[in-house]
């Protein structure tokens, strides 16, 4: 008594009034966020922080499992990727416009997106990648391991469905990673896939030339982009900038390919 609970209430009082969290003073949310993650304990099995299934031998396709923000490459190498899609609004244009340059993409498709507009992508993908982006877009860092397995699965099966190809890689929602998310990729033989450089479109709300000026200007060889073709209006001005950034890229001696044309073009660092 006096020490367990009583210390937990004490310390949970003092983080909601701002005096703990290493002295700084935060608003509320983030104080009744920092509490959560410092004191509630957190199942060595199960739950989402967890990458492993119990005691009973683990499900996890090769083994092994690579997450990949970008790509080491002397050669200039860019691999341009949407998110979020399909999408009737705005997927038709980006296809349109990748098109027109005969450029390649990668799509990391939403599974119920894909079930409902399949015909906006069926056909019109040969010269692209596709990947995983979840069910419905929630956060698997929230969820335990069978749970975004499934989730996952579902979704690599509508894509099939709806493409005839079946993904090889995995990007979650929000670029979050819980222990669930790690094993439910190995578990489905995925790469992670995250992004080097993503589109700003805050920062550009109404000039699509200078947000295309600012991603040319920030792409390196191996930079994977992320873009999104569904979401609020605000991320139209990327898209409007599409074929700005396309051939400033282009002007810079830049070569589109799909995320696995690019890890396939890696630069493997020397031993030692
Ligand atoms: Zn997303």
């Amino acid at each position: 008594m006096g020490d367990g609970v009583g210390r937990w209430e004490r310390r949970a009082v003092l983080r909601r009034a701002g005096l703990l969290a290493g002295g700084a003073v935060l608003g509320a949310g983030a104080a009744a966020e920092s509490t959560w993650i410092a004191d509630r304990k957190l199942p060595i099995t199960g739950g989402p922080a967890s990458a492993t299934l119990g005691a009973d031998r683990q499900q996890v396709g090769a083994g092994e499992l690579s997450v990949v923000w970008a790509v080491r490459t002397g050669q200039r190498l860019v691999a341009l990727t949407f998110d979020d899609g399909p999408g009737p609004q705005w997927t038709p244009m980006v296809l349109d416009t990748l098109d027109r340059y005969a450029v390649p993409a990668t799509f990391f498709l939403v599974g119920e997106r894909v079930r409902r507009h399949a015909g906006i992508v069926r056909g019109r993908l040969g010269r692209h990648e596709v990947g995983n982006h979840s069910w419905a877009h929630h956060d698997l860092a929230r969820r335990d391991a069978t749970e975004v397995h499934d989730d996952l699965r579902r979704t690599h099966e509508a894509i099939v469905e709806a493409v005839g190809v079946a993904p090889r890689l995995l990007r979650p929602p929000y670029g979050h990673l819980g222990g669930s998310v790690l094993h439910a990729a190995a578990r489905l033989d995925y790469r992670l896939v995250l992004w080097s450089l993503q589109m700003v479109e805050g920062q550009f709300p109404h000039d699509p030339a200078g947000h295309a000026r600012r991603i040319v200007a920030g792409v390196q060889p191996g930079t994977i982009l992320l873009a999104h073709d569904v979401g609020p209006a605000n991320r139209l001005v990327a898209l409007r900038g599409l074929s700005a950034m396309i051939t400033g890229l282009q002007d810079r001696g830049f070569t589109f390919v799909t995320v696995s044309d690019l890890l396939r073009q890696a630069t493997v660092p020397p031993a030692g």
